[in-house]
């Protein structure tokens, strides 16, 4: 989506600044002229949909989204494919066809577990769940949203966790579960604190309510949905507040204020017949018989049930209770084997990458304590740990001592920085210069090197040792520098058998010492 909302800023327009029928001519547009995939004409139709939806142009969204679906293939477009399919079925749900929205939910479930997409599995069984619901079989929309329980950890969307908890709260209420409702209605307030939607939240109040008017407690379920905030322009605040009528109407009318009862529910029947929705109408019916009947209003009462009657025929007619019976269930059940043998195995696959990772941190960490950050070479502590195992092993070794001369003068003439890039260009030439498997440079402290050995003569380590100087003494340090050189000296010495390794630095250091006395830049031996 963020590429095609670049193309349009590109092309300059402001998408946000587009609503109503200016923003249908603005996406037909998008997809014709500024879109370029099939992905990104999807996403136009997709965003067109919305549109419609919000100008009650329901049949259109559809067409809209079916255009979409059109130009997208399966595997490479699994995840658009699923979002796409998830908001087709519930549009097909406002507009009373059920039987497709069930065949959509099918398809998307199936292609939710080829593409290991729980999220989209999740919505797709939570509407086969909502189906069942509306024509009033609870047990079975509870059923279906349990399918969830096993891989409820795996939801990646905090939002459709809390949903399907809410659903689940929903039928446990209606169903009388008390104490399976108080619990759940505990986990959903958790959950809530991390979630922040006004409208999750109003749902959680709207349940709690019910929950206390059901134990007789109406003051307290009173309050309870005082505290409910709207999120105004929102479907589902639409849906939410209506809801929350029709809890007050029961509450006050439980309560015995029957004419502010009355009067709460009659202010939601005018409104509730506008949104033309049989399954919020087939409620607010049942409420209003129920009071009515509190009332010994019964003629009153006969008809509310009268007209929840026909719209719970014409629901039971239209939703495809069949195909939504055992055999469906039974389908989840083998998708929900899958879905968990796929969970373990990326639970298998991060918990290996996690290791593999702990094992390169150690190693960085090995690496890090050994080696001198400023030059990558050796440091003392790698040093130690290095001269006890030639000892242990008794390898014959030469060491060389080297120190940068004058090295105090360049900092104080050129400045710390400029000292710290001669430190790294003398390493830098160290390393390259021993390069071979038996050497090993390590920065001693300060300007000061050493170089270990292993199986060298003194002769040879003397040549080692001068061809070095002289390339420090030739090496261009113009561009570091500037006027002045650089030069090194060096003491060099043996390791004899059997001695502890501070004699030898300390013949290596008188060595040095009189390489500096003799005038520097040279290498001497001990
Ligand atoms: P000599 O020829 O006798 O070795 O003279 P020198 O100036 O090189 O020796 P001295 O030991 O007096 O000075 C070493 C200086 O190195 C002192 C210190 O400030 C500097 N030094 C030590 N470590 C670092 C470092 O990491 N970066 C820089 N820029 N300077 C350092
Ligand atoms: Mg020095
Ligand atoms: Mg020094």
């Amino acid at each position: 989506m963020e590429g095609l909302l670049e193309k349009i800023s590109d092309a300059g327009f402001d998408a946000s600044s587009f609503s109503g029928e200016e923003a249908l001519v603005f996406w037909k547009h998008v997809r014709e002229h500024v879109a370029s995939t099939p992905q990104e004409k999807a996403q136009s139709y997709m965003i067109r949909a919305e549109f419609c939806t919000s100008l009650k142009q329901n049949r259109a969204s559809i067409k809209e989204l079916r255009e979409a679906l059109d130009l997208l293939t399966l595997p490479a477009d699994a995840e658009l494919i699923l979002d796409i399919r998830g908001v087709l079925a519930d549009r097909l749900v406002d507009h009373g066809e059920f039987g497709t929205a069930l065949s959509e939910y099918i398809t998307s479930s199936t292609i939710a577990v080829e593409s290991s997409n729980i999220d989209a599995y999740v919505r797709a069984v939570l509407g086969m769940g909502n189906l069942c619901d509306a024509y009033g079989d609870h047990s079975r929309a509870l059923r279906y949203y349990q399918k969830i329980d096993g891989i409820d950890h795996a939801i990646t969307s905090r939002s459709l966790r809390l949903r399907y908890k809410l659903y689940m709260l929903a039928c446990y209420i209606t169903l009388n579960k008390v104490n399976a409702a108080s619990e759940l209605i505990r986990e959903c307030e958790e959950l809530s604190i991390l979630v922040s939607d006004k409208v999750l939240a109003g749902q959680i109040l709207l349940y709690q309510s019910r929950l206390l008017r059901q134990q007789g407690l109406f003051d307290e379920a009173m309050k309870c949905l005082g505290r409910v905030q709207y999120a105004a322009g929102n479907i589902n605040s639409n849906w939410l507040s209506n809801m929350i009528r029709m809890e007050l109407g029961c509450c006050l009318n439980d309560a015995g204020k029957i004419h502010l009862a009355n009067w709460v529910l009659e202010s939601a029947y005018s409104r509730i017949k506008k949104e033309n929705s049989p399954v919020l109408n087939l409620r607010l019916c049942n409420a209003l018989a129920s009071v009515c009947e509190k009332q010994m209003n019964f003629k009153s009462a006969l008809d509310y049930q009268r007209i929840a009657y026909g719209i719970e025929s014409e629901l039971i007619k239209k939703i495809p209770i069949c195909e939504l019976g055992p055999n469906q269930l039974r389908r989840l059940s083998r998708f929900e084997l899958q879905l968990k043998l796929i969970l373990s195995e990326i639970e298998n696959r991060e918990l290996k990458e996690t290791t593999e990772h702990q094992k390169h941190a150690v190693e960085q960490l090995q690496h890090d304590v050994f080696t001198d950050p400023l030059t990558g070479l050796h440091n003392r502590r790698w040093l130690d740990v290095q001269l006890k195992d030639l000892l242990l092993h008794d390898i014959p070794f030469a060491l060389l001592v080297i120190d940068i001369d004058h090295f105090k003068s360049i900092n104080d003439e050129l400045s710390h920085l400029v000292g710290d890039k001669a430190i790294v260009s003398v390493s830098s030439e160290l390393s390259a210069y021993f390069s071979f498997s038996t050497a090993s440079c390590v920065r001693f402290g300060g300007e000061e090197f050493l170089v270990i050995l292993e199986h060298c003569e003194l002769e040879q380590a003397e040549t080692y040792a001068e061809n070095y100087r002289k390339r420090i003494f030739q090496y261009d340090w113009r561009k570091i520098l500037g006027e002045r050189g650089l030069t090194v000296s060096v003491g060099i010495t043996l390791h004899r058998e059997g001695e502890n390794t501070q004699r030898t630095f300390y013949r290596a250091d008188k060595a040095l010492y009189r390489a500096k006395a003799n005038g520097r830049n040279q290498t001497c031996c001990e």
